[in-house]
């Protein structure tokens, strides 16, 4: 029987999951849902992915254990209970034809286990902090290798696994930050830009979820000071969600603020190559906290400088690297004037120095590599986080 070489369940599939995939290894996709921003045409395009339910991942993954088998991190408390569910079934049924399986998880949150969820809050905070420390160090336990994308990350991974009396992390782990390589779509762009812009005011882009955990209504608040102090500066808004009456009355209102809506990816790259301050104010909302930032990490690719608060995972990079963070919760007064000095500096784009490949490549490199010191290290294990 032939054995599957990388499966990876993605149990909310994303568009950007299926872009990178020509750069990763080879693999068969599970899915369970598909995220709001997702572009169907990407399941066409030759790529392998599959919607499933936990059951037919589990069928299939016993019937042939792939070589790599990539499961959700363990802090997706969401998912956890289907990890656990398909490793534990995959290592008992297949206990000899599964040792060959590395089971392998690529980490980006950066809440605190403890946290607890709003759902939950009649929960003594005991109660959950001892609850969300066992499944979060069970399903951690029977992965072979994770990789953390960002600081943020590696820090409450860190603490829960100290908190949980570990001395060293489980099984191996490494940080490679959730950086962009530059986009190749805007290369000749912003070349062309770069002096046809002279003299130009900055154009300030916002791309996520119309809600308040991204921070949309302090963007909306500081807008009319940045306006006031620099009225040369435009805003686009783009995303769907809760607060897009709000979008469209600045739009209405403001000759500076456009609502572009929902726009496909091809659109936001333009959009990017012609933007100049990318700016995503994320605040935490119950258990949730701003991982990286997709707009962050495209704005990034695309030479946009930032400006976010320092929910994000890549915000100590972000601060040392010539880029604007903002505290959290944020006063729309300091986010106005965050804004206002990025604008204000011309020698802004393409500041940043960028690996040459995607920070999520490089992980996946390591993750699924084909080694033959594999098997040794597996058994080893308990290699401290760098
Ligand atoms: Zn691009």
């Amino acid at each position: 029987m032939n054995s599957q070489e990388v499966v990876r369940f993605y149990p909310e599939v994303r568009s950007v999951h299926l872009e990178r995939l020509s750069e990763m290894t080879p693999s068969r996709i599970y899915f369970l849902s598909k995220r709001s921003d997702f572009d169907e045409s990407l399941l066409s395009a030759g790529r392998y992915a599959e919607r499933t339910t936990l059951f037919r991942m589990v069928v299939s993954v016993v019937r042939n254990p792939p070589r790599v088998l990539e499961v959700p991190e363990p802090l997706w408390f969401n998912y956890t209970l289907h990890s656990w569910v398909l490793i534990r079934a995959l290592r008992l049924l297949r206990p000899r034809a599964s040792r060959a399986t590395r089971i392998v998880a690529y980490a980006i949150e950066n809440a605190e286990y403890s946290w607890i969820p709003p759902k939950l809050s009649w929960l003594p905070g005991r109660i959950w902090r001892i609850a969300a420390r066992s499944a979060g160090m069970s399903a951690w336990a029977g992965i072979d290798r994770l990789a953390f994308g960002s600081q943020g990350a590696a820090g409450a991974y860190g603490n829960m696994a100290r908190d949980a009396g570990w001395n060293v992390m489980p099984g191996e782990t490494a940080i490679f930050p959730a950086l962009p390589s530059y986009c190749s779509c805007g290369e000749t762009a912003l070349r062309g830009a770069e002096s046809a812009r002279d003299g130009l005011e900055s154009v300030v882009t916002f791309i996520g979820a119309l809600e308040a955990r991204k921070g949309l209504d302090i963007l909306l608040d500081a807008w009319s000071m940045v306006s006031a102090a620099m009225p040369g500066l435009s805003l686009n808004i783009v995303g769907t969600g809760p607060m897009e009456p709000l979008a469209s009355e600045s739009d209405a209102r403001e000759a500076s603020v456009k609502y572009l809506g929902g726009l496909d990816r091809e659109d936001i790259h333009k959009l990017l190559t012609k933007s100049d301050i990318v700016v995503l104010p994320s605040q935490r909302h119950g258990r949730w906290r701003e991982q990286v930032g997709l707009s962050i990490v495209e704005g990034l690719a695309h030479g946009c400088t930032v400006v976010a608060s320092s929910e994000t995972g890549l915000a100590e990079w972000l601060e040392s690297n010539g880029h604007l963070v903002v505290s959290a919760p944020t006063d729309s007064g300091e986010l106005a004037d965050a804004i206002l000095r990025a604008a204000a500096r011309h020698d802004s784009r393409r500041g940043s120095v960028l690996p040459v490949r995607d920070g999520r490549i490089e992980a996946d490199g390591w993750l699924s590599e084909n080694s033959i010191l594999d098997a040794a290290s597996a058994q080893v294990g308990g290699v401290d986080g760098r």
